[in-house]
């Protein structure tokens, strides 16, 4: 077992490798002061005076401007992102083909209401997103201003497009933040203390977790099923079910990949019952894994898709993405006021106009990459009890022991905090992950410095 020390490490910047593949005189990482340097520390010092207490702010990052991969604080450090802003910036920051059509729609006009007008870019992005769906029947598509308020409409969407009321969610999901996508969640208990009551008539199955779920002996799939079964024989009637809404991989539970055939055996019981599949691809969608949806790598078409996050690069904005036969909802039923915003619909057909050309492959390149090296750091470092992921949405499950997989929690807080202050966003998720979801350009030099910083970081961290 690893002794973890909670000392600090020296402050000194990183020195960036001689040479590399492609990255030579990269001017990142690099850290001038100890952030948060004296400005970072003015905005700090507001920020906690007056923003709501509920905020998290891992760290004391404070954003000046970003490129690519790279991010600079007020102060003039650099940092390699692996976080995306939780995995949203997904062409980097400040691509030149978005930010010239977000300036170019906000030339136009910033606003019109396309809950009741037209106008072309949200048009085009509904055509685009129902093309792109997996699956190859018709769909249709709501546009939204986040995540939280896709999973909300798209629990209104089942709800009214089955006439039923119950809905299935997974131990561990994180859907969002409003009262609807709260009842959903099971991810951790503070999101919901002294918030109740919640939605009835929503149930809680456990994840499949090919690394934490005791089986004994059983196939995965069928052990991770027999909850469902279960279910339906002593607690609600699948007739009374509107939908199981699910992460096709879990992202704030701790970047868990499911097995193939669970999520093949949920759709054919869903099927069985009239149930509504619902993925929430907030997360994983839009070139995240290495192709478009996380759906794509098992085959499994849902009935309705959530997603968001990465859709516009930043610039906010979500969609549900439904069967035909399922978003028949009556006009003036569901709606929104700034959802589809014109400068975030154009931001979005750029965004997938780029992720389909270019980044849902580098994804795949890199996340082997960064993968192979993970592995490595896994041989070396024995507080690594799991590495998993697909393309650039990795995790590592770090353990204070690895037969008893006991959650190395304290480790995973200060490995984000001294890789901050070497020059390296890291984000945690579930109960010791790091998840590693950089911006989908990333190249062999960001992966292999921020490898190489993780590894002085837990070399000092577990010496
Ligand atoms: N669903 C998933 C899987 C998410 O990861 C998130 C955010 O982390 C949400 C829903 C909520 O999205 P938003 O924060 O845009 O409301």
């Amino acid at each position: 077992m690893s002794k973890i020390k909670h000392a600090k490490l020296p402050e000194a910047a990183p020195a960036a490798p001689a040479a590399s593949t492609n990255g030579g005189g990269r001017d990142y990482p690099r850290i001038v002061v100890p952030p948060p340097g004296p400005k970072g520390r003015e905005i700090v010092k507001l920020d906690k005076t007056y923003s709501s207490t509920s905020y998290i702010k891992e760290y004391p990052l404070a954003v000046s401007h970003g490129k690519g991969a790279m991010v600079e604080d007020v102060d003039g450090n650099r940092y390699i992102d692996f976080m995306a802003g939780i995995a949203v910036s997904a062409t980097g920051y400040c691509h030149p083909a978005v930010v010239k059509a977000v300036q170019e729609q906000a030339g136009k006009f910033l606003h019109i209401c396309g809950t009741d007008f037209y106008f072309e870019g949200m048009s085009k992005l509904c055509e685009r997103l129902a093309q792109v769906a997996p699956g190859k029947g018709k769909k249709r598509v709501f546009l939204t201003n986040s995540g939280t308020e896709a999973v909300e409409g798209a629990i209104k969407l089942a709800r009214s497009s089955t006439r039923r009321t119950d809905l299935i969610a997974f131990r561990g999901a994180f859907h969002g933040r409003s009262y609807g996508a709260m009842s959903l969640g099971s991810s951790k208990a503070k999101q919901r203390a002294h918030f109740g009551p919640f939605l009835p008539g929503v149930h809680h199955i456990p994840y499949p977790d090919a690394y934490r779920t005791e089986t004994g002996g059983k196939d995965l799939s069928e052990f991770s099923l027999s909850f469902l079964h279960e279910l339906f024989r002593r607690h609600v009637s699948p007739d009374d079910v509107a939908a199981v809404f699910i992460e096709p991989m879990l992202g704030e539970g701790g970047y868990v990949l499911p097995p193939l055939k669970f999520l093949q055996g949920l759709r054919e019981i869903c099927d069985a019952h009239g149930i509504l599949l619902v993925f929430d691809e907030i997360q994983t969608g839009v070139g995240r894994t290495g192709k478009m949806w996380a759906a794509d790598y098992f085959g499994v078409e849902p009935d309705v898709l959530v997603t968001a996050k990465g859709l516009g690069s930043g610039m906010p904005i979500g969609a549900i993405i439904a069967k035909e036969s399922v978003m028949k909802w009556e006009s003036g039923s569901h709606g929104s006021t700034f959802g589809g915003n014109p400068v975030s619909c154009a931001a979005a057909l750029v965004t997938l106009d780029l992720v389909e050309r270019e980044l849902a492959k580098n994804a795949r390149v890199m996340g082997e990459r960064m993968m192979a090296g993970l592995k490595k750091l896994q041989a070396k470092h024995s507080v690594i009890g799991d590495v998993r992921g697909a393309g650039l949405f990795i995790g590592v499950d770090f353990v204070k022991d690895r037969e008893t997989k006991e959650p190395a929690k304290d480790l995973v807080h200060d490995l984000v905090q001294q890789s901050f202050r070497k020059g390296l966003l890291l984000l945690p998720c579930g109960e010791s992950v790091i998840r590693l979801a950089p911006p989908l350009v990333v190249d062999e030099y960001d992966v292999d410095t921020g490898l190489r910083i993780l590894d002085e970081v837990l070399t000092f961290l577990t010496r």
